[in-house]
Order: C-alpha cells, then sequence, then structure tokens
C-alpha cells in the first residue's frame, strides 16, 4: 500500500518549529539505560544497523510496508529524525521525499549516514538512461549489503569508540550470514537454464540481484516508482516477452498491480499467455514479526520465487532455511 502525503507547508513549518526547538546543540550520544538510540528509515536498513549495533542501542524504524521513492515524513518521523542520537537512511536518492529532513539535521551537525555512503564507486550501477542517477537497490545484493554493515559497523565505532570492538565483530558475523545466503542463492539460481534467465518485474528494485545471480532485468517503471509507466516502454516489453516467449511476470509487494495486469492483457492480445508470478519484496521487507519480516527472510522468499518461477533445476529445498536444517542434520548423523 502506498502512503502519501502531500501537504508540503504544514511538514516545512514543524520542520522549521523543531529546528528552533532544538537549537544550535545537537543532543551529545545518550540515551535510556546507556543505550544509543538510532533512527533508521527502510526495514533493511533497521534490521542492518539493529544487528551491527547489537545490545549498544535502541533503533526505530519509521518505514513500514510503504514505497520509499514516495514517502514523505510525517511530523513525528521529522521530530525523531531531529532528536535521535544518530540516524541511518539507506541513501544514493532512494529517500527522496526525505531529503529535506536529512539536510535539516545535518546542518545542525546531528550524526546522520548513508549506509551506503562509503561503498566503492564502482560497485554503485549507474543504468543507462537515468542521466547519471544511481540505483539504490543495494540491499538486493547480500555480498555488498555486508560490505555496508562492515562500513556501519566503522562508523559506529568512530561515534562510540568505546564499543567499537563489539561493532566490529557484529558486523564481521552479519557479512558472514549474508555469505552463507549468498552461496545458497547461487546454487538455486545459477541452475535456472540459460533461456529462462529474463527476470521480469514491475519497476527496476533488482538489477544488484540479477547482476549478482547472472540473470537480465526488463522491467515496466525505471528505477524509482515515481515515474509512471509509459505507454511505450509498457509495449516494448510486451514485445519483447511475447518475442522470447518469457512465461513469468513477477509482482512487487510495494508496486500496484495493475501495470502488471496491462502487460498480461497486451501479451494476451498478441497471442503469448504471460503468468503472473507470485509476490516479490522489493523496497519493503514482509510484516514485522515475520520471517519475511526479516533481511534474511526476505531474500530466501525473493530467491525460491525466482528460482521456481523461472523453471531452476535446483534439487535441493528452495527454502534456505530448510536447506540449512537440511545440511545441519547431514553433518550430525553418526558416520558407520
Ligand atoms: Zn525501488
Amino acid at each position: 500500500m502506498l502512503t502519501l502525503r502531500l501537504q508540503v507547508s504544514p511538514r516545512l513549518n514543524f520542520l522549521v518549529f523543531l529546528l528552533l526547538l532544538w537549537g544550535c546543540n545537537p543532543p551529545a550520544p545518550t540515551a535510556n539505560n546507556g543505550q544509543t538510540r538510532i533512527v533508521v528509515t527502510t526495514g533493511m536498513v533497521g534490521d542492518l544497523v539493529q544487528h551491527v549495533a547489537g545490545e549498544h542501542a535502541e533503533v526505530l524504524t519509521l518505514y513500514d510496508a510503504v514505497d520509499p521513492h514516495q514517502y514523505a515524513p510525517t511530523g513525528s518521523d521529522i521530530k525523531e529524525i531531529m532528536l535521535a542520537d544518530v540516524v541511518f537512511y539507506s541513501g544514493l536518492h532512494l529517500e527522496g521525499p526525505m531529503a529535506d529532513a536529512f539536510e535539516g539535521r545535518s546542518r545542525r551537525g546531528g550524526e546522520i549516514h548513508a549506509v551506503t555512503e562509503r561503498l566503492a564507486k564502482e560497485d554503485v550501477r549507474t543504468p543507462e538512461g537515468s542521466e547519471g542517477h544511481p540505483d539504490p537497490h543495494v540491499w538486493h545484493d547480500p555480498i555488498l549489503w555486508g560490505q555496508c554493515a562492515l562500513d556501519v559497523g566503522e562508523i559506529l565505532s568512530e561515534i562510540d569508540p568505546e564499543h567499537a570492538a563489539d561493532y566490529r565483530q557484529n558486523a564481521l558475523d552479519y557479512q558472514q550470514r549474508l555469505k552463507e545466503i549468498d552461496a545458497f542463492a547461487q546454487q538455486v539460481l545459477g541452475a535456472i537454464p540459460e533461456k529462462q534467465r529474463h527476470l521480469v518485474t514491475a519497476h527496476d528494485a533488482f538489477e544488484y540481484f540479477a547482476g549478482r545471480y547472472g540473470l537480465e532485468v526488463r522491467s515496466i517503471q525505471g528505477i524509482s516508482t515515481m515515474s509512471q509507466a509509459g505507454l511505450f516502454d509498457q509495449e516494448r516489453l510486451i514485445d519483447f516477452m511475447v518475442e522470447n516467449q518469457i512465461p513469468m511476470i513477477f509482482v512487487e509487494s510495494t508496486v500496484p498491480e495493475k501495470f502488471v495486469r496491462q502487460v498480461i492483457e497486451g501479451a494476451h492480445v498478441k497471442g503469448w499467455e504471460v503468468q503472473k508470478g507470485d509476490v516479490l519484496y522489493s523496497d519493503a521487507m514482509g510484516t514485522p514479526g515475520t520471517y519475511e519480516g526479516t533481511y534474511i527472510g526476505m531474500l530466501d522468499h525473493n530467491i525460491a520465487t525466482i528460482g521456481k518461477g523461472l523453471g531452476s533445476k535446483w534439487e535441493g529445498p528452495f527454502s534456505f532455511q530448510e536447506y540449512e536444517q537440511q545440511q545441519a542434520a547431514t553433518a550430525t548423523e553418526p558416520a558407520n
């Protein structure tokens, strides 16, 4: 579901009010029971930062199942951003409507960081035709996301040197988990036959994922959901699917399904039946408190959905959770 709030002027007034209230002295990193209070934007950033900060911080995630390209902050979001000890966001222009709030905080010298800010330039994708805008969907590559975790470990160590050893160790542990699910994904997705390796989705969130696992992405919208699907793009996509006999288009949790239905109908008119695949988690994780509401769970779901949908010949379980249980059971079997 999309949450759109376009009342710009009350929001700005409130921001100005908070800045006045806050004055020129950003709060020092103190918090309840010695924990640092960290405010983050997306669930993916929240998962990463909570793992790295561990017991030393309380992490508040602002975004639920919303579209981060379009979500405009509420008054209470802005207040949280202003009053936190540290703010982390995803960056690379993902949270466009948050720019004023981020700027307001950084102008006052408050700690605010994009988890992607230290990535090497060559690791950040800049798609053709995007006029130099970077692709922000880094979290779909677990190896790059692991690098972001190490970077957050360093940033927290600089802010709070007393616990530096913990931050660095936590970051390494998190990175290790991401390497494990990456190895699983390589097996599942590596077994998709060559001519079926086309991932067709509603908006272009999966370039990092596809780059990592050797798939090719086609999408209805560009890298931001802010651009409405143009009729021309849609026609081109339909022709591509008909010509290459691509059997499936995937739905995304944060993008309206009507665009997907239009493509299916357009292909049908041209004599090719396209199936609607299961929902992929693109720009938000699943419901908090569920497995899909964790970063690993989100990735696990997407790997299984894409692997099965594109006809992977992988013979093991399509679930990372089940795969790990199976591996553990095999490891503990008594040898004869
Ligand atoms: Zn997106």
